[in-house]
Order: structure tokens, then C-alpha cells, then sequence
């Protein structure tokens, strides 16, 4: 598989290479130079989920890793479930949430640590990251206890539940995590700032783990082959997909799943307050504004990393940008949405229930909608119990964590401070 940096196209890589650099010169995202379509989607679909993501992923990666390799990656890092669940007659969830830490970055958490280890050779390896949320656990989870790869997890102090903070900061052993006071841009800001760094890069084999590693992407187009799959079993009508976006990484993914051939109707791009995208979808002004906290705060970006991908995808598939749909929701309207789906029966929580509401607003009869369940409503205990008045049990994942104390080191967004750190406990 060739990749080829968007910022600069002369800079071309493998995946292996791809997977290990994070990203390319000047910080430019990695882009495969050929997405390859696939024959026989019906075939495919019919197959069961780790059989057909073996496929899926094969025409991505047997050209380079052989398609053996790809088996063995799919099967250690796929195994839990992902059923839709119908809500009504129009709307269905898919259920990214049953993997080992609750949320769907399980899915490219866990291929990329597979891909990780199985390319890391006799260097020592130290994964740095940002999280919003739920990337942090994915990550630490699906690392921990390797012992070749450190891991280094920044993290928006008060800013994440404290459930979502006791999954990765309570493991110990080659988890790190640093509590940062400022905001999620500002923690991206220093991963960012730390790549740009030769003497951390290089001194500390650094590697990012958040949704701009490609290997993460390949892995998230699978699921949306069970998506449709599962729909096609109900509905002839290819449905329309709603992604809960924060750095877009999900909605790539599935639009990467498009471009293969997966019939998707439309992608609808649902946000919270933080609404860059819906409103350059609009306008066609790219004009961030200073991030906003809200409920689904794994959405509180407002300069999402992936956006570049998504350019390119529509640009090479010749699809306008008017193809996509951006839908932006307030907090009340969460809120209400959260609501609507409990009286339905379902209990969600607020990421899925934006993608959900966003499908409300926009579907047609005769339409089918998925929206993508991107983490387990117990995750959000706090507001999901405080908006329907309910008290959720806890998962035994979580109960687990919940009385463990956090381990992490507490730092401002300074730089110069993170580079004293990362080379006091890694050196
Ligand atoms: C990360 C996350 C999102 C946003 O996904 P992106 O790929 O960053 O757009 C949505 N919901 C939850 C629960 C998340 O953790």
C-alpha cells in the first residue's frame, strides 16, 4: 500500500511507514494514493463481520503485509460485538460500544496496536496522544502491558467524566497520562508541537495514536460494512449514515467505506455547539471558533484534524462537498433528543443522540437512517442519569475503575514543561 503526504504529495511511504510516523513532513496527514473498489459487494456482505473485514482490509494491506498477516491482525483486534439495534420504523443504532473499554475507538485503538507491535522490530516505541475522551482509554487499553511501546495520554483536566478519566489514568506500568489545564485543542496543540520537535521525536521514537494514524482509519471502515450489512437484512433501501463527529476520523472512515463501493445513501456530519464543518458546509468559510464545552464533550473540537481527508476523498471521487449534510445541534436540542430515544425505549447517550436527532431532522419517507452508537450510555453516567432521571448501573468495566486511584501527572499547556516531563519519566 502507498500513502502520500497531502501537504507535501512528493513524501510516499508504506503503510508500515505510515503507521509508524503518525504523520508526514510539516505535519501532513498520510493519504492512500489508490482506494481500492471492491467486486462482489453483496458476497461480501454476506459474510460474518471478522470473515469480511479480513477482505475489506485485504485490499487494502496484502499487497504489503501479506494476506496472513492481515488475518491474524483482524482476528486479534475484532472480538466483540456491534449489533444495530432498531429504535423505530426509520432509525436504527449501531452499537460501536461493546468492546473492552465502551466506545467505538476500541475498533482503531486496538488494529493499530496490533499493527504496532507486530511492525515495531528493536526500537523502543512511546505513543503520544490527545484525548477529548474516550480515545485516551481506547488507546491505553489496547497498549497496555506491551513491552516495547510507552504510552503518553493528554488529557483536558475537568474536562472529561470522571469514569471516562478513571478508565486510562488508573492502569499504571507503561500507561502515562498527563492532566493538562487548558482545553482539548491546546493538548493536540503540544502532541503536535512535540512531532515537531527533532530531539522528543526522535529521542523518544515518538508515534501518535489518535484518529489521524491511518491504520486506525482502515480499521473503522469495517464496521460500516456491518452496518449496511445488517440494514440490507431489513430494509432494500440503502440507508443513510449519521456520524456523532468531533476530528472527523469516523466520518473518513466511512466515507473510504463509500468510495470501495459499500452502498451508503448520504453521510450526514452531526456536531454539537462546535460546529465548524456544518457551517463551512453552509458557507463555504472555514472559520473555527474557540472550542465550546458541552455534553458531548469527545465532539468538543473546533479544528478537527481530519477535515483534510475528507477533502481529498470527495475531491478523488469527484463527489461535491454539497454531498455531505452538516447538522448542527444546541444543547437543548440534545437534550431533547436524549429524551425522545428514552421514550422510544432506548436509552442512549448524548454523542449517538445527536447523530439520532440528525437523522430526525433530515430523513424522508421511505429513508432508512443508522446513527453510530459511539460509546456506552454508562460512560455518561453523570448526564445521562441527570437528563432522564435514571440511575444507570455500571457496566463491570467501569465498576472496576471506579475506586482506583488516578495516577497522572498534572502540567499547564506549556511546552518547554511537557519536554522536562516526557524525558524525566522516559528516558
Ligand atoms: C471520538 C468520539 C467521537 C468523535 O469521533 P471523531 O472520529 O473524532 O469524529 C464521537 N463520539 C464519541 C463517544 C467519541 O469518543
Amino acid at each position: 500500500m502507498e500513502l502520500y503526504n497531502l501537504k507535501h504529495p512528493s513524501q510516499k511511504v508504506s503503510f508500515k511507514e505510515a503507521v509508524q510516523l503518525g504523520l508526514g513532513k510539516d505535519r501532513g496527514l498520510f493519504f492512500p494514493s489508490q482506494i481500492p473498489v471492491l467486486d462482489d459487494i453483496e458476497g461480501l456482505l454476506a459474510l460474518p463481520f471478522v470473515e469480511r473485514s479480513k477482505k475489506v482490509l485485504g485490499a487494502w494491506l496484502a499487497s504489503e503485509l501479506g494476506q496472513d498477516a492481515v488475518d491474524e491482525l483482524v482476528e486479534r483486534a475484532f472480538n466483540f460485538d456491534l449489533p444495530l439495534v432498531a429504535v423505530d420504523e426509520q432509525r436504527a443504532c449501531l452499537e460501536l460500544f461493546h468492546g473492552p473499554t465502551l466506545a467505538f475507538k476500541d475498533f482503531g485503538a486496538r488494529f493499530m496496536a496490533q499493527c504496532v507491535n507486530a511492525f515495531v522490530g528493536d526500537t523502543r516505541l512511546t505513543i503520544l496522544t490527545a484525548t477529548s475522551g474516550d480515545t485516551g482509554a481506547a488507546v491505553a487499553d489496547a497498549f497496555y502491558g506491551l513491552e516495547k511501546v510507552n504510552v503518553v495520554v493528554l488529557y483536558p483536566k475537568g474536562k472529561i467524566s470522571e469514569l471516562q478519566e478513571k478508565m486510562f489514568t488508573t492502569l499504571g506500568k507503561n500507561i502515562h497520562t498527563v492532566a493538562v489545564s487548558s482545553d482539548f485543542d491546546a493538548c493536540q496543540d503540544l502532541v503536535k508541537r512535540a512531532f515537531d520537535d527533532p530531539e522528543v521525536r526522535d529521542g523518544l521514537s515518538l508515534n501518535s495514536a489518535n484518529s489521524i494514524n491511518i491504520s486506525r482509519l482502515l480499521a473503522q471502515i469495517c464496521y460500516y460494512f456491518e452496518a449496511v450489512a445488517q440494514s440490507k437484512q431489513r430494509h432494500e433501501a440503502d440507508p443513510v449514515i449519521s456520524v456523532p463527529s468531533g476530528n472527523f476520523g469516523n466520518l473518513t472512515a466511512g466515507l473510504f467505506a463509500k468510495a470501495m463501493g459499500l452502498p451508503v445513501k448520504r453521510f450526514i456530519a452531526a456536531t454539537n455547539a462546535n460546529d465548524t464543518v456544518p457551517r463551512y458546509l453552509d458557507n463555504g468559510q472555514w472559520q473555527p471558533n474557540p472550542t465550546q464545552a458541552t455534553m458531548s464533550n469527545a465532539m468538543d473540537v473546533s479544528e478537527p484534524s481530519n477535515w483534510p481527508r475528507v477533502e481529498a476523498i470527495c475531491e478523488k471521487l469527484g463527489w461535491p462537498l454539497s454531498s455531505l449534510v452538516g447538522i448542527r445541534l444546541s444543547e437543548e436540542q440534545t437534550s431533547q433528543a436524549l429524551a425522545e430515544l428514552h421514550a422510544q425505549g432506548y436509552v442512549s447517550e448524548p454523542h449517538a443522540a445527536i447523530a439520532a436527532k440528525a437523522l430526525s431532522l433530515t430523513l424522508v419517507p421511505d429513508e432508512v437512517g443508522i446513527f453510530l452508537g459511539t460509546a456506552h450510555p454508562a460512560k455518561f453516567k453523570d448526564v445521562v442519569d441527570r437528563e432522564l432521571t435514571l440511575n444507570l448501573p455500571l457496566p463491570p468495566e467501569l465498576e472496576a475503575v471506579a475506586s482506583k486511584p488516578i495516577l497522572s501527572a498534572e502540567l499547564a499547556a506549556d511546552f518547554a514543561a511537557l519536554k522536562v516531563h516526557l524525558f524525566k519519566i522516559l528516558a
